[in-house]
């Protein structure tokens, strides 16, 4: 995770780079902030940056050999800590025990919710807790000398999570000095934290998300107009899940998403009558309604290609739109994809400088009808 993905958190984002910079990297902080604000992927991010061999001013490198391990969250010194269930398979469950499907989930949505962790858990009507067991196997991990980097990382995700004896546990080891290891605990949990944690952690406070970086993430990032950005953006308190839940129920979102499976099926099917109606109705949205319909397309088209690929990508698609691009996915694959992202750029280039509206989609049609056969 850079930082760079996430949105907003401007300031909080450099004291954490300062901190590393500086070395002043305290060894047990706690990112406190509410769901969908970004606690989890600024841990990632953070631990990204403490390990990375090239740091960059205000990110890291991506390209030295920790970045590498880090984008599939698979480095050895890099470790997670989460709420987990028993199971009739697995009895005394900890977190290693869910390690695949937990770096898969986090890959596709760093701001993943509880509860859409236990739909990934299928844990059905039961809690996920951090159990005592879990500390013995911290304690495991903890007794091996780092293996790559100068710091081994324990992310430890809803310690609220914890029971009783697991939090004692947990508090005496937090309590100790570990060499070059560093604990990041997120929680969501604003109101109850324990005050003998509080106590032992260094407190980062993570605040809402800026509406108007918020605004910018979804009109740079998810195709949606200003004004159903801004207005989004009023509803969603900070919150980048919230804004996310928000646009898959917008009116807007579920337009474009009609006009672009319309769109895909008369390109497959080289209808042109179908296609000169769709070009009139493009045509009459207006400008900035275009180029918001071409950015969401751009989306659709990468997210078809990540699942054509399997590859989990930074998935926020709504149901629906998932049904779509799984069906769509085996059209776009490594011999079209560039190009069709290129096309869509330049159309995008030439509506946000005036160009013809019925010729510009016109023409990107026929290239995209080629394209699809290719
Ligand atoms: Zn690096």
């Amino acid at each position: 995770m850079f930082f760079r993905e996430i949105a907003g958190q401007k300031a909080l984002k450099e004291r954490l780079i300062k901190s590393v910079r500086d070395q002043r990297v305290s060894h047990a902080q706690l990112f406190l902030g509410k769901q969908g604000v970004g606690g989890l992927p600024l841990a990632l991010a953070y631990a990204q940056y403490i390990s990375c061999t090239n740091r960059q001013e205000s990110d890291s490198c991506g390209e030295c050999p920790s970045c590498k391990k880090f984008s599939k969250l698979i480095h050895p010194d890099l470790h997670f800590v989460f709420p987990v269930i028993n199971t009739p398979a697995i009895e005394k469950a900890v977190s290693d025990n869910y390690l695949p499907i937990w770096r898969e989930r986090l890959l596709e949505n760093p701001y993943i919710s509880y509860d859409e962790w236990l739909e990934s858990l299928e844990a059905e009507n039961k809690q996920a807790i951090i159990s005592k067991y879990e500390s013995e196997s911290i304690l495991h991990k903890l007794s091996f000398k780092t293996y790559e980097s100068e710091y081994k990382v324990m992310i430890i995700w809803l310690p609220e999570k914890m029971n009783q004896p697991a939090a004692n546990k947990l508090l005496k080891i937090l309590e100790e000095p570990w060499e070059k290891t560093v604990f990041l605990l997120v929680s969501e949990d604003t109101q109850h934290m324990l005050t003998t944690i509080l106590s032992r952690t260094q407190l980062i406070s993570v605040g809402p998300i800026e509406d108007d970086e918020l605004i910018k993430e979804l009109v740079s990032n998810q195709g949606v107009d200003e004004k159903t950005a801004a207005e989004i953006a009023l509803l969603a308190e900070g919150s980048l899940s919230r804004a996310m839940h928000g646009l898959n129920h917008s009116e807007e979102n579920r337009a474009h998403f009609d006009r672009f499976t319309r769109w895909m099926r008369n390109c497959y099917t080289k209808n042109i009558p179908e296609m000169s109606t769709w070009v009139d109705e493009m045509a009459g949205l207006g400008r900035e309604k275009q180029k918001a319909f071409l950015i969401f397309a751009l989306r659709l088209v990468r997210e078809s290609f990540l699942l054509n690929n399997k590859q989990p990508g930074l998935s926020r698609l709504a149901q629906e739109e998932a049904a779509f691009c799984s069906k769509f996915a085996p059209f776009i694959h490594q011999n079209n994809t560039l190009q069709l992202a290129d096309e869509l750029n330049t159309a995008h280039y030439h509506i946000e400088r005036n160009g013809y509206a019925k010729l510009v989609f016109f023409d990107l049609s026929l290239k995209i009808m080629q394209l699809l056969k290719a």
